[in-house]
């Protein structure tokens, strides 16, 4: 197809990804143009609100927004002081906490809850519904928000990032111009925000092209795997937090589950496990329906109804795994960057933080009329200097103290909190998630054991795909793309098996038998896709590249 003309927009700073991050930041620099303009004698401010544009793939703001949650709102707190006048309420005040350990039929409570563990003064949320009234607020302020407009690429000169090309909308499977054929937008931008969640598409992209993760630890992941539930009255005190570390993960595997409850009849129920998953047969989704049948799970879900799914990764290298986070013209805030502590299990205080604290430096970089690596490098001085540093450096060596399994994770850890954070060494190893995936014949271990979905406590995965709301145009290109299939079709059965028909949390990937019953072939069924990205971080050969698809697409988590 010939290059179409695009037009071209001019924004002062242009967000991607209308989440906790994307949103406080374009909110704070709405409060800060406020501020100068109510300042006496002072020059015009150097943007206006309208020059601040989002955009988010999702079809409406909040659409692609999934977390357990319980949220910290110390963020939230400076950023809305009056948010707890909200009507309704954003969240559930945590009542009551608990950690259990559990085995197949049995658990035990944990005499004391670990600090980090510990919620008391926080909120379970509903992420989607945070979203959506972050996203009303930033528009009463001014701000331009755009849903259903996906990133395609950075938009360069030389090496400096001058703004985002938008997705262009209409083309066919086989990438031709339909009738309702439209381009996307080249949007220029003095600065650009990546804040688009974790293993964010455009951030890959800057991520490897500038190399801003020389001298980072790799950023490894875990998927989690959730769903909500109405159930009859009388389970759970609303705002109850238990998290479960044990059944069903073996002791190798980094991960456990957890249950909150949002109101007296609605529960947040999921499964989290770490993408360095040595087992290519292991299936997150399943081992999740499996945690259901536990016996104590069965019992708070009885005579419930399943509402709504989703899968998302998190990204869990914490403070060592973070890139440098300011280019020239560009700065990665939130999940996108790695400000996430697994320890506590919460990202969504720093996305809120490191959007804020990008919004001040952006502000500052604009008084003068410089968005240079240089005048942007005060974000990271910012967040250095800020409790966001504090929070990640006690968690520095966490997660890479589990790669030997949950025991000796026990010692390392009871030692960094010890040592704040220190541990045996100052810094831990890790490596990239896919290099831990063993190939068939070095698995061991018999497959791990599979539940049949009975379509009332437990669910095939297209019966929880259907509740994620998820839609694609189905004749557009394929936004998985898949560098070699004659690896999928031929190395990847016999050496791993053909993982991704196990690690895809919705049933994208299939193994179908060739027409002449011979051989097999992978069959992508791309408008199934949840938006997790764990195949482009999974997949042991690296050849998967996920891209957004048309804006629009993908999950509706209402309520999630
Ligand atoms: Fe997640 Fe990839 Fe499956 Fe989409 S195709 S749901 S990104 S694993």
């Amino acid at each position: 197809m010939p290059e179409p003309t695009r037009e071209r927009l001019e924004a002062d700073v242009l967000i991607v990804g209308a989440g906790p991050a994307g949103l406080s930041c374009a909110l704070r620099l709405t409060q800060l143009i406020r501020e100068y303009q109510h300042g006496a004698g002072l020059e015009p401010a150097p943007l206006s609100p309208e020059s601040i544009y989002v955009i988010e793939k999702g079809s409406e703001i909040g659409a692609h927004s999934l977390s357990g949650a319980v949220l910290d709102p110390k963020a939230l707190r400076k950023l809305v002081p009056d948010y707890e006048t909200c009507k309704p309420p954003l969240g559930t005040p945590v009542a009551d906490e608990a950690v259990y350990f559990l085995t197949e039929g049995g658990r035990w409570k944990l005499p004391v809850t670990p600090p980090f563990l510990r919620n008391h003064g926080n909120l379970v949320v509903s992420l989607n519904q945070l979203v959506k009234w972050m996203g009303r607020l930033a528009e009463d302020a001014g701000a331009n928000l755009f849903p259903g407009i996906a990133g395609a690429e950075l938009l360069y000169e030389g090496e400096r990032v001058v703004g985002v090309r938008t997705d262009d909308k209409g083309l066919d499977r086989n990438g031709h111009p339909k009738p309702n054929f439209q381009p996307g937008y080249d949007i220029h931008a003095q600065v650009t925000v990546l804040a688009e969640g974790p293993r964010g598409s455009l951030s890959k992209q800057a991520i490897q092209r500038l190399h801003l993760d020389r001298g980072s630890s790799p950023q490894n992941y875990s998927i989690g795997v959730k769903e909500l539930w109405e159930v009859p009255p009388g389970r759970l005190k609303p705002g109850t937090v238990i998290h479960t570390a044990g059944w069903p993960l073996e002791a190798r595997q980094f991960g456990g589950g957890f249950l909150y409850a949002l109101t007296e009849t609605r529960l947040a129920v999921g499964l989290v496990v770490g993408l360095d998953e040595r087992d290519p047969r292991f299936d997150a989704h399943n081992a999740f329906q499996r945690y259901k049948t536990h016996p104590w799970l069965r019992e708070q879900l009885h005579g419930g109804q399943m509402v709504r799914y989703g899968a998302k990764t998190i990204p869990e290298g914490g403070y060592f795994a973070i890139p440098r986070t300011v280019a020239d013209g560009l700065i990665l805030i939130g999940d996108a960057a790695g400000f996430l502590n697994s320890q506590r299990l919460k990202g969504i205080h720093l996305a809120m933080k490191t959007g804020m604290l990008a919004a001040e430096t952006i502000f500052d970089a604009l008084l003068r009329r410089d968005s240079s690596a240089e005048a942007l490098r005060q974000f990271e001085r910012r967040w250095q200097t800020s409790w966001v540093k504090e929070e990640l450096w006690r968690a520095r060596n966490y997660r890479q103290s589990f790669g030997r399994g949950l025991w000796s994770a026990t010692f390392h850890v009871g030692l960094q909190l010890a040592t704040c954070g220190r541990g045996l060494r100052s810094r831990y190893r890790s490596r990239p998630d896919y290099e831990s995936m063993q190939r068939l014949e070095d698995c061991q271990a018999s497959p791990p054991p599979k539940t049949k979905p009975d379509g009332k406590l437990t669910f095939d995965k297209l019966s929880d795909v259907y509740h994620s709301g998820t839609r694609h145009e189905e004749n557009q290109p394929s936004h998985l793309h898949i560098a070699d299939f004659n690896i999928c079709n031929g190395r990847c059965i016999v050496e791993y098996g053909n993982p991704c028909q196990y690690f895809c949390p919705a049933a994208v990937y299939e193994m179908e038998t060739d027409s002449g019953g011979q051989g097999k072939h992978l069959r992508v069924n791309s408008s199934n896709c949840v938006h997790c990205k764990t195949c482009d971080i999974a997949d042991p050969y690296q050849i998967i590249t996920w891209v957004p698809p048309e804006g629009g697409g993908g999950p509706h988590y209402d309520g999630m």
